[in-house]
């Protein structure tokens, strides 16, 4: 962990209430983390005051980091950063968290699952493994916003879905426009159904046991086809969603969380 000065290059109100920020690091100059972990940012110093914020861009970018914050909220957090201007220094000390995607679970599918600002830790993950680490297995995202004015990156990850076959993601709105002509509800709810009519089969942790005592290379090959979940957002979707997976038979060592509130 580190102490970091950095300067605002970029700002932007992306969409609804949420500000992309782009902070060139000026010392020191270099960060490493791992992609999902996020920093902690001095919102008033006078107070000490501080928020967490997990790091948007790749590792691969160690000059700078990239924020997504949702400033709905309003509290000290939301204000500091939603009046920041190019040119201005924040402080921030970094990396924290182990929101990073497990090396157990690299040889199995990756589900991803965002509800808004949540997507923020899933975008460094993803654009880690795809661009960086070329990784090959499949990868999905299912997002959940509330309304269409608030989307953002939606052509990103429409690129990145027609650039690596192994991607695929899903914008799921839970308060769509009229005739909106793709996903709507609840993330929860297509993810679940996905689950369920998946033709890879989730692990179960009694068969996996009792194959492992018998022979270890059968049970390697039934862990391969396992899915590993990584969930980030607000802890309503996040509860809701670990409990449902585990009722469907998804072993609670393949749900990894991050919660923002
Ligand atoms: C590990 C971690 C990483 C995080 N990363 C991000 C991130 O990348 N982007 C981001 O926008 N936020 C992120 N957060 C949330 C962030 O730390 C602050 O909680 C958020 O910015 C609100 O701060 P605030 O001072 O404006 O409001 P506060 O005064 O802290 O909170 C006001 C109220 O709003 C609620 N609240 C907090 N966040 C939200 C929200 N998004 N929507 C609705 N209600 C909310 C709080 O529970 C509280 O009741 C993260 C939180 C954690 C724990």
């Amino acid at each position: 962990m580190q102490s970091f000065t950095a300067r605002v290059s970029e700002h932007q109100l992306i969409a609804g209430s949420f500000q992309y920020l782009h902070l060139e690091l000026v010392n020191p100059d270099k960060i490493e983390f791992q992609a999902g972990q996020y920093l902690i940012l001095t919102v008033e110093a006078a107070k000490g005051i501080r928020r967490n914020y997990s790091i948007a861009s790749r590792p691969e970018m160690s000059h700078a980091v990239e924020l997504l914050v949702d400033v709905k909220p309003q509290g000290s957090g939301s204000q500091y950063l939603k009046n920041l201007k190019p040119g201005e220094q924040v402080k921030f000390v970094a990396p924290f968290g182990n929101f990073v995607v497990q090396d157990a679970c690299v040889n199995h599918q990756l589900l991803f699952v965002a509800t808004g600002s949540g997507i923020s830790p899933i975008r460094s993950m993803i654009l880690d493994l795809l661009i960086t680490k070329k990784h090959q297995g499949p990868i999905r995202l299912w997002w959940g916003m509330r309304r269409q004015e608030d989307c953002f990156w939606v052509e990103d990850f429409d690129n990145l879905e027609k650039e690596y076959q192994n991607f695929k993601w899903d914008l799921i709105l839970s308060r769509p426009p009229k005739n909106w002509p793709l996903h709507f509800g609840h993330v929860t709810q297509h993810l679940i159904e996905y689950t369920k009519q998946s033709t890879i089969n989730p692990a179960k942790p009694r068969t996996v046991w009792y194959r492992a005592k018998r022979d270890p290379r059968q049970s390697r090959d039934n862990q391969q086809s396992t899915m590993c979940f990584y969930l980030c957002g607000n802890k309503f979707m996040i509860e809701e969603l670990s409990t449902k997976l585990a009722e469907v038979g998804i072993n609670k060592e393949h749900i990894h969380t991050e919660k923002f509130f």
